[in-house]
């Protein structure tokens, strides 16, 4: 039983929260009084991140649809598989058939990065950001 001090995994501000343990299990959070971001402030988000660690509904290995059916897969299938359909709706639509989203969870290495693949790569300037949704 104890208090993890973690940063928000929610959005890109960061505000600071400490996790509650009990018995192995993640069990509440609350917000950290001294976090140069928060302040000890968290929106409704930061109050319940723990609710997601132990869902049933969490997502926890990557799914591929085959015959409308979303399969179990390995990482090795899924991204080869994503690179392999990106490629080819790429020369099929000339990059107009694809658009991507960043994310606020994302570092600005990270956004930047995806930027840089999403033009040079994907050949299209349809990229934008979760902020602007
Ligand atoms: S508590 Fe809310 S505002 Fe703060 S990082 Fe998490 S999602 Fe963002």
């Amino acid at each position: 039983m104890g208090n993890t001090l973690t940063t928000c995994v929610y959005c890109g501000c960061g505000c600071g929260l400490y996790l509650q343990e009990r018995a192995g299990r993640i069990t509440g959070a609350s917000p950290s009084l001294h976090h140069p971001v928060s302040r000890g402030n968290l929106c409704v988000k930061g109050w319940h991140i723990h609710e997601f660690i132990h869902s049933s509904e969490r997502l926890t290995q990557p799914l591929i649809r085959k015959d409308g059916v979303l399969t179990p897969t390995t990482w090795d299938e899924a991204l080869s598989f994503t690179a392999q359909e990106l490629g080819r709706i790429r020369d099929q639509t000339a990059g107009k058939g694809i658009g991507v989203l960043s994310s606020a969870k994302c570092t600005n290495e990270e956004n930047y990065l995806l930027q840089k693949f999403t033009r040079a790569v994907l050949k299209t300037n349809n990229i934008d950001h979760c902020a602007r949704l």
